[in-house]
């Protein structure tokens, strides 16, 4: 049967927002020594919002190239660029898609139709819009998906990507590709708030003697160092799949031993599951990060993290 003071300890988590899925989980979470965070919705609030729209031509001397038949007028604006970005991302549910159909229905654009939609994990999306194939996707789409024929405009795209995510911005370029030719009609800039909380919960976490601290990102690297010096992170590692968030909490747990990891995403499943205590994000989490978790935070507030361990190792140590 259960022992008293854990069932007790679980009273007083749930009082505080915070949720066992168990008392075995009081042990394990007692002996936390290294955690890993994901970085969106969870370090950040995950409120991701569309900050900067730039299509090619205002920027570009060969802007010519861009015009043709897509463009109302023979140019390239930014309502447009956004209006054919935003056809893409409403047939997908990443955070990046939402904030550009948002940003989209803002303006009162009205987007077409995009039909063939295909999501390469990690990496964009693309559809058909308007006779023509539109992908969405960041350096490494381009490198990997769009490798076999040439871009126009591809230099200038990937500076500007560069520049923005050196800024702590998440970008994308946004290509153009018919049976003539591909080319870049510009690229979308995002930011998401990091938690006002965050930075003193990573002191208090390694007051308390947590001693490896990292962060694990699909971001990119530049996005990511930005927020992680931001909250005194110093290990980050970014632009990573699901499964090779698994490999780090794995290589994280031959060192320490229990690891937690915390995360809201689909895409931290495989990496919570692993852990050898997965802490859930409540108050945005998906459905699948928050089924998989062996603790859940039930408010968005993240000194109950460091409370949920302090309170683990308290009730741990009465029982022995
Ligand atoms: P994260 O949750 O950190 O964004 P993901 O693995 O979901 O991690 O995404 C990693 C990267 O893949 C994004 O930063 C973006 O560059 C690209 N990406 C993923 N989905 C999309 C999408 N729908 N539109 C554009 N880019 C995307
Ligand atoms: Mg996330």
């Amino acid at each position: 049967s259960t022992p008293a003071a854990v069932l007790s300890a679980i009273s007083a988590g749930g009082r505080q927002g915070v949720l066992f899925k168990g008392g075995e989980h009081i042990e394990t979470a007692g002996t936390v020594d290294a955690i890993a965070f994901d970085k969106t919705g969870t370090l950040t609030e995950g409120n991701t919002r569309l900050t900067d729209v730039n299509a090619r031509d205002r920027l570009s001397t060969d802007g010519g190239l861009v015009a043709d038949e897509l463009l109302e007028d023979g140019s390239l604006t930014d309502d447009r660029l956004l209006t054919v970005a935003a056809a893409v991302q409403s047939r997908s549910e990443h955070h990046l898609a939402e904030a550009t159909v948002e940003a989209a229905a803002e303006c009162d654009l009205e987007t077409p139709v995009a039909t063939e939609f295909e999501a390469v994990v990690g990496k964009g999306v693309h559809a058909t819009v308007q006779g023509r194939t539109i992908h969405i996707g960041n350096p490494r789409y381009v490198e990997t998906v769009l490798d076999d024929r040439p871009i126009d405009g591809l230099a200038d795209g990937l500076e500007a990507v560069r520049d923005l995510e050196s800024a702590g911005k998440t970008s994308v370029l946004v290509v153009s590709e018919t049976d003539e030719r591909r080319c870049v009609l510009g690229w979308l800039a995002f930011t998401d708030t990091i938690r006002p909380d965050a930075a003193e919960m990573i002191d208090n976490l390694r007051e308390r003697g947590i001693d490896q601290i990292v962060m694990l990102t699909g971001d990119n690297e530049r996005v990511a160092r930005y927020i992680a010096d931001e909250l005194g992170i110093d290990e980050v590692y970014a632009e990573l799949l699901p499964e090779e968030k698994v490999t780090h909490i794995e290589r994280m747990q031959e060192r320490h031993e229990a690891v937690a990891m915390v995360g809201d995403g689909v895409n931290d499943a495989p990496a919570l599951a692993t852990a050898d205590i997965s802490v859930g994000m409540g108050g945005a989490g998906t459905d699948v990060a928050l089924e998989t978790a062996d603790i859940v935070l039930m408010s968005d507030k993240l000194d109950r993290l460091p409370y949920a361990f302090a309170l683990s190792r308290e009730t741990s140590r009465t029982l022995y």
